[in-house]
This record gives C-alpha cells, structure tokens and sequence, in this order.
C-alpha cells in the first residue's frame, strides 16, 4: 500500500539536523503549539503538498554521495513528523534498502500506547537510526503553557525510547524567562539521566527568526519583547544538562 505524506518543505543540505549533511524533510502538521515555535507554517494538517515515497526517494538518490562523503542520511522534521508515522515507515525502509541512515526530530506529542500507534511506531523504530528528542520544559503546569499540553505523554516515551534502547539526542530549547532557570535545568537534566539511551544532548538558543510568520498568519507572538540568551547562558545550560554522563556516540 502506498501512503502519502503531506510534506511542508525539504532543505536538501542541512547540517544542523542529526550528523553530517543531510536530506531533511518538513512534514506538515503539528499538535502541539510552542510559543516560541518558528514553523507555525506547518500547524494545519491541511497545508503543504501531498508527495510518494517514490517520488521523495528519486530526488534523494542525487544527495547520496554527500551522505556518504559525510556520514548525513535523511531526517524528517516538522511540524510533527510522527502524526504521519505509516508515510514514514514507508520512507524508511525504502531508505534502509539504499543504506541511508535514518533519523526523525520529534517533539513525542503524539505519543499514545495505543495498540495501532505503537504497533506502527514499533515497526518504524526497527529502520530508525536515530532520534531528535525534543524536551522542552520539565515543569507539567510550564510546559502546558508552553507547549499547550502536558508533558506526561511526551516523557512517557522517552522512557519508551530507552526501553528499546533507540539512540537519541535531547534538543533542549533555552528561552531567557522561561526555561532558562537553573532549578527548572537541575530538574531535566536529573530526567535525562534516568535515560540510558541519550547519545547528545543539545541547547538550543531561542531565537527570533520566525516571528515574522506569526505576524503573516495573523497570530499574535507570545513571546513578544524576549531576547536570545546569552552565550554564557547557554553555557550554564550545558553544563547542567551535561552534568550527569550520556553514552558515548557510535
Ligand atoms: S512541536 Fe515544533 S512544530 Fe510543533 S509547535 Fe512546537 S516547535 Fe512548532
């Protein structure tokens, strides 16, 4: 069966996406809303262009060398890429046949241990290689009002991730009045080592590049007025996040 995936947009060489050079595909949708998000673009599970998986891996298949050249493969991003988690079992195991590694950046707020969710995340787990893991606020009642969901779910399959012993890399966004606090950083970084599985872990300084996509979608900026931290901010953050040792890469 062929599933098709809404796709909001591909960046062809990223490099800031999982290792090396890599192919990274923007899926359109996403249930979460981040107030400091810069894709709000790719909310709607309307929008973006319908795509195969042939037609995806076609156009791949050019970007090969540099993957190998630089051990990249291909991440799929979003929005929220596991909302079309049967469209990425597809991808993926046509990508395993080519020897692509295989990475997905996910926020888990669609996590549920649903009998038909976990069936098909169980089998995508099997041609991933590696996992983005987006942890954004430790506090349940902070993250609501980041995010506008709980937590719970979202730790519930970390935990679920370690359990299969998928590799993974915390993404960690610090964002000056909210998540940077080092009581609120104390709290994750004890979390994340209760986790074996954590390869990386990353800071991610807020920024303000896709504020302008808030004011063009007519949607007012939560976090109107906050600026980036400071270097040294970030510092401090990988430093408690660190504190506690992560397994080494492969
Ligand atoms: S999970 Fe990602 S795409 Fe979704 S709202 Fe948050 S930052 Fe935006």
């Amino acid at each position: 069966m062929t599933v098709k995936g809404r796709i909001h947009s591909i960046e062809t060489l990223g490099t800031v996406d999982g290792p090396g050079l890599r192919y990274v595909i923007f899926t359109q949708g996403c249930l979460l809303r981040c107030q400091f998000c810069h894709n709000p673009d790719t909310w709607k599970m309307s929008g973006g262009k319908e795509m195969t998986v042939a037609e995806i891996i076609e156009d791949i298949k050019d970007f090969q060398p540099y993957f190998e050249s630089s051990n990249g493969g291909v991440t799929v991003s979003g929005g929220e890429p596991l909302l079309q988690a049967e469209f990425l079992l597809e991808l993926f195991t046509e990508l395993k046949k080519l020897g692509i590694h295989t990475c997905i950046d996910t926020s888990g707020g669609c996590f549920s241990r649903s009998p038909r969710f976990m069936k098909t995340l169980d089998a995508l787990l099997e041609v991933t290689d590696l996992i983005l893991y987006d942890l954004k606020q430790i506090d349940d009642e902070k993250h609501k009002k980041l995010t506008g969901v709980s937590n719970s779910h979202i730790l519930d399959m970390a935990r679920y991730l370690d359990e299969k012993q998928v590799p993974i890399w915390v993404r960690h966004v610090l964002v000056p009045g909210g998540s940077d606090d080092d009581q609120l950083l104390q709290r994750l970084s004890d979390f994340i080592a209760t986790l074996s599985n954590v390869q990386k872990i990353d800071v991610l300084p807020y920024h303000e590049l896709g504020v302008y996509k808030w004011s063009e979608l007519g949607l007012d900026y939560p976090l109107q007025g906050v600026k980036p931290p400071t270097e040294d901010r970030v510092k401090n953050a990988e430093d408690i996040l660190n504190r506690r040792k992560t397994i080494p890469l492969n």
